[in-house]
C-alpha cells in the first residue's frame, strides 16, 4: 500500500485493518508458517508544534524457530509506534518528541514500514525459556547459572514453592 504520509497527516487520515503475514517477505522467511495476519491501527495527523506524526499499534501473534531445539515457538507482538515525518535533509530535531523517519520517496510504502517495524520487534535469537524448551535436557548449564541450574530448571520447584507459601497461610 502506497501514500503520501504528509497529505495523510494533513487530512488527519485514520488508518485500521489487517495485513496478512504472507505479503511480509522479508519477515515470512524468519518465520515459521506466514498464516495470520498483522492487526495495525495507524493515526496520522499534526501536533500543536506543527509536526507531522505518525501514531500506531501493530498487534501480531507469530511462530518463529527457537534456535536452540529447532522447534516453533509462539512470539507475541505488540508495539506502539510514534514516528515524526521528516522530508530528506530535514534536521532530526524537528520530529519533536517522536521518532524519525525519513520519508524518502513519496508516495511510500506502507507496508514496507510495518514490515521494518516487525523485524525489529523479533528477538535477535529466538528460544523457548529453558523451562519449556524441549531441547533443555540436552543443555550444558551456562557458566554462572551452573551454581543455581539444579533448583532454576526444575519446574516442581516453583509448585514446592507455592505449597509452602500455601501453607503458612493456613
Ligand atoms: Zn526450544
Amino acid at each position: 500500500m502506497q501514500v503520501d504520509p504528509f497529505r495523510m497527516a494533513e487530512a488527519r487520515r485514520i488508518l485500521e485493518g489487517d495485513v496478512p503475514l504472507r505479503q511480509l517477505r522479508r519477515l515470512g522467511a524468519l518465520l515459521e508458517g506466514d498464516t495470520g495476519v498483522a492487526r495495525v491501527q495507524l493515526e496520522f495527523g499534526t501536533d500543536e508544534m506543527g509536526v507531522r506524526f505518525l501514531k500506531g499499534r501493530i498487534r501480531a501473534e507469530l511462530s518463529i524457530l527457537c534456535q536452540r531445539c529447532l522447534e516453533p515457538m509462539p512470539w507475541h507482538v505488540d508495539l506502539e509506534l510514534a514516528l515524526g515525518l521528516l522530508h530528506p535533509g530535514e534536521d532530526e530535531a524537528k520530529a519533536g518528541v517522536y521518532e524519525p523517519l525519513m520519508v524518502d520517496e513519496v508516495p511510500m510504502h506502507l507496508t514496507d514500514l510495518l514490515e521494518d517495524e516487525l523485524l525489529l520487534a523479533l528477538p535477535q535469537i529466538p528460544r523457548h525459556e529453558l523451562a519449556v524448551c524441549p531441547a533443555r535436557e540436552y543443555v550444558e548449564p551456562e557458566g554462572q547459572a551452573q551454581a543455581t541450574a539444579g533448583t532454576k530448571d526444575n519446574p516442581f520447584a516453583v509448585l514446592a514453592k507455592m505449597k509452602t507459601e500455601t501453607s503458612n497461610e493456613e
